[in-house]
């Protein structure tokens, strides 16, 4: 692993970073991001020898580690065969992409639309379900991301969707279930599962059933919290699409491909939604990739008259054939399996003892290794530690958090007032035990700003 010092490149390539890129979700001179030499399994590094243990996956999505060998060499092999084509052609590494996946997405979601990422998977679920059902809304929750594109980001439950100056025509927010703030004032799990599926039937008795395409969840919803549905909760919305010919859409975009523990999250509630969109995990973004796994009922309305939707690089080789390699490997390597035990074994038992001595700590839940840690100001009131949508002075304690991380040698993957302990689902157990050891030492300074 090469981690030597190089400030000469390190400054050219912060200068010209600094010149000429234009970065996402950012003010653009309020920023110093970190020039970035190396990446390897759970690790990655800078110019000037620091090392940082990779707690936040990049964006949660290198599931598989960086630079693992199989998926590299596969890249290669692929670029020295066939670096493009268009969609419209039968390929063998996107047919093979296509079945591996279709062989471990739930029920009958056999078909695969292959897309460039997240957000323009979401796009064409809502299109399919608008053109299958032939009605205009869409229902999400409050609480939620779905991508930063059109529709995407009027799907989002959460302050990024403020700005978008895109119309947000036949798009409705319900409130999911979330016990910790339980919008529907419930005690136990049971009640707010029944409370979050009576408020959705609300919701569409007063939008009109017979007008919703589609119901999007997050299976678990991630970047607004990863919070876990009660038991019952996701049966019951599938019954109620059921009941209304309402097209169910999960969206396992970042719970996917063995995040929680399972190769979909859907599969620890044994539920089949009728689209599931996924991306990230599915290749760990060694190329973009993403896609839509349709069911056969959705598909064969496509069967005689043409779906129109596809981008110029929908189902690029160089991004099937690197998530051929990634799902082989995550199979050989018993990858799911390890993110499933890491989370039983040392992730879920070492948060809750965190949880025990930090005052800071209101809450923590997850699976697999999907964890988020919910910082208070106040335990009792369960107050956050910043409040939502906070920026500049009055994200204080976090910024004072997430730089105590850094220092260390953690990188943390911080939203709001929490940080999500999400590492690689190869992460090692002396890994894993490592970064829970950095962890400890900064919540210290979350403490600080605690009542
Ligand atoms: N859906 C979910 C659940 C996500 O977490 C994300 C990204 O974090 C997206 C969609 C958007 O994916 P992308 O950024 O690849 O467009």
């Amino acid at each position: 692993m090469n981690t030597q010092p190089d400030p000469r490149t390190k400054a050219a390539v912060k200068a010209a970073d600094r010149a000429h890129v234009f970065h996402s979700w950012s003010a653009q001179g309020l920023i110093d991001p970190l020039a970035v030499a190396g990446a390897e399994g759970s690790y990655f590094w800078d110019y000037d020898g620091n090392r940082y243990l990779d707690f936040s996956s990049q964006l949660v999505n290198t599931n598989i580690g960086h630079q693992h060998p199989k998926v590299v060499a596969a890249v290669r092999e692929q670029a020295a065969k066939l670096c493009t084509i268009a969609p419209g052609f039968a390929v063998d590494v996107r047919a093979e992409a296509a079945r591996l996946i279709a062989g471990r997405t739930p029920g009958d979601l056999d078909k695969i639309f292959f897309t460039n990422g997240g957000a323009e998977a979401v796009e064409n679920a809502v299109r399919m379900a608008r053109l299958h059902t032939g009605r205009p809304k869409v229902l999400s929750t409050y609480r939620s991301y779905h991508g930063a594109t059109a529709a995407a980001i009027n799907l989002t439950g959460d302050p990024r969707r403020w700005p978008s100056d895109t119309a947000s025509a036949g798009v409705v927010h319900f409130w999911g279930p979330f016990l910790y703030r339980s919008p529907f004032h419930a005690e136990t799990e049971e009640q707010e599962c029944a409370r979050a599926l009576r408020h959705l039937e609300d919701t569409l008795a007063f939008e009109g059933p017979g007008t919703v395409a589609a119901i999007i969840l997050e299976t678990v919803p991630g970047t607004a919290g990863i919070m876990v549905p009660p038991a019952g909760y996701l049966a019951g919305v599938r019954e109620i699409c059921d009941r209304h010919g309402i097209v169910f859409v999960l969206d396992e975009v970042m719970a996917g491909f063995g995040r929680t523990g399972r190769w979909f999250a859907a599969d620890h509630w044994d539920v089949t939604p009728d689209l599931l969109t996924f991306a990230k995990g599915v290749n760990s973004g060694y190329v973009p990739l993403g896609g839509v796994a349709i069911s056969a009922e959705i598909a064969a309305t496509f069967d005689e008259r043409p779906y129109p939707g596809g981008l110029t690089y929908s189902g690029h080789p160089l991004a099937c054939a690197s998530a051929v390699a990634t799902i082989e490997a995550m199979a050989e390597e018993g990858i799911v399996e390890n993110a499933a035990r890491i989370g039983e074994d040392v992730l879920g038992p070492g948060l809750r003892e965190l949880a025990e001595r930090h005052p800071s700590v209101g809450e923590v839940r997850g699976l697999g290794v999907f964890w988020a840690v919910e910082l208070v100001r106040d335990r009792a009131t369960r107050e956050p530690l910043v409040p939502y949508n906070a920026s500049g002075e009055a994200n204080a304690p976090m910024a004072a958090f997430t730089a105590a991380c850094k220092k260390s040698g953690l990188w943390p993957f911080v939203n709001m007032n929490r940080t999500h302990v999400v590492p690689p689902c190869t992460v090692s157990e002396d890994e894993a035990r490592q970064g829970l050891a950095l962890l400890d030492e900064a919540l210290t300074a979350a403490d600080a700003h605690t009542v």
